[in-house]
């Protein structure tokens, strides 16, 4: 421990991380702990961040398969595995995303959307206007859902719009109105592949400390549910984000001081993210779906097939979006 901290870039994060991360993983009070590893950029600086202080091997790593993984994180985590020598533990999806999707519907746009839309859509909504008194008499039994669909939240302190508004995404209201989903839209694939999984998997190992790779400056509603790096007790696990404080320059010096080599999602493909392949709530799935069919084309071909749906008409939404903007003269973006 004392190389690894007379050897530490100079940089205030990565110093902290190793001693807050030394402290957790020697603590103790923390018999069952537990990493979970993507394959992604991040999670490499927390494997190797770790594995230089955990030297009697006492944290397990697990991989959430969800059905829908590039063979290129595969190949990464045998990398990872022969590199660090280590277990990595894969865990499957309940439901595999493909077939969650067939069931429940496809995910459209984010999470939280995908959850609004689930829930209208089982009440057979019908897409129109109205006041949100007058549609909660007519659908009383999804108020929530209602009130997005209503702009029925308050604006922010800073007088912005809430995100829990539909009109945080501008003209899918009027685009949803004059064009209703013919397809089931639902977030259950996120729930089955990983929530539940995660879940379980704690419960039933006892799990007392669950490391992650989220970091503060991706932004993002998963990232702004955190205060900090540590939450106690959370389902009677306590959670420890070690990179949550890096900033995007505190991730390329780790990643260079220390020799931290990336998925081929990255050093191939030019991705910035990996997951789940061609996720639709990627910012970039349309960049994705590129490198899939280019690299892994029978992966190309499953996207297509699980969220052709999706794909069609997120691209229609966009497509709305520019024919509103220049009606009303705004700027192309
Ligand atoms: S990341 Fe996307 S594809 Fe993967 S489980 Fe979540 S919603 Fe489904």
């Amino acid at each position: 421990m004392l190389d690894l901290i007379e050897s530490v870039p100079e940089n205030k994060a990565i110093f902290e991380s190793i001693i807050i991360t030394n402290s957790k993983i020697k603590n103790p009070c923390y018999k069952n702990i537990v990493c979970s590893i993507s394959g992604g950029a991040d999670s490499d600086i927390i494997l190797d961040l770790i594995s230089k202080i955990d030297t009697e091997n006492k944290v397990k790593y697990i991989f959430f398969n969800t059905g829908i993984e590039y063979q290129a994180t595969k190949n990464h985590l045998m990398f990872l595995e022969k590199k660090y020598g280590i277990k990595i533990i894969e865990i499957k999806a309940k439901i595999p995303v493909p077939l969650c999707c067939k069931k429940y519907g496809e995910t459209f746009l984010s999470k939280q959307i995908s959850e609004w839309i689930m829930r209208l859509q089982k009440h057979s909504f019908r897409w129109e206007y109205g006041t949100f008194e007058e549609l909660y008499k007519k659908y009383p039994k999804c108020k929530a859902a209602l009130r997005w669909w209503c702009n029925n939240w308050p604006k922010t302190k800073k007088g912005s719009e809430s995100s829990y508004n539909i009109e945080y995404n501008r003209y899918l209201k009027e685009f949803m109105h004059e064009n209703p989903p013919n397809f089931k839209i639902s977030n259950k694939c996120c729930h089955y592949a990983k929530k539940v999984l995660a879940e379980s998997y704690k419960l039933q190992n006892k799990i007392d400390l669950s490391i992650t790779g989220i970091r503060k400056a991706e932004g993002g509603a998963r990232q702004r549910a955190y205060k900090t790096c540590f939450s106690s007790d959370v389902d009677g696990t306590d959670e420890y984000r070690p990179i949550f404080w890096y900033k995007k320059k505190d991730t390329e010096l780790y990643k260079k001081y220390y020799s931290v080599q990336n998925s081929e999602c990255y050093s191939k493909y030019g991705l910035d993210r990996t997951g789940c392949a061609c996720c639709p709530y990627g910012a970039n799935y349309e960049k994705e779906l590129e490198a899939a069919e280019k690299y892994e084309p029978k992966l190309y071909k499953a996207a297509m097939s699980i969220f052709q749906n999706s794909y069609e008409y997120t691209k229609m939404y966009h497509e709305f979006c520019e024919m509103k903007k220049a009606e009303n003269g705004e700027k192309h973006e």
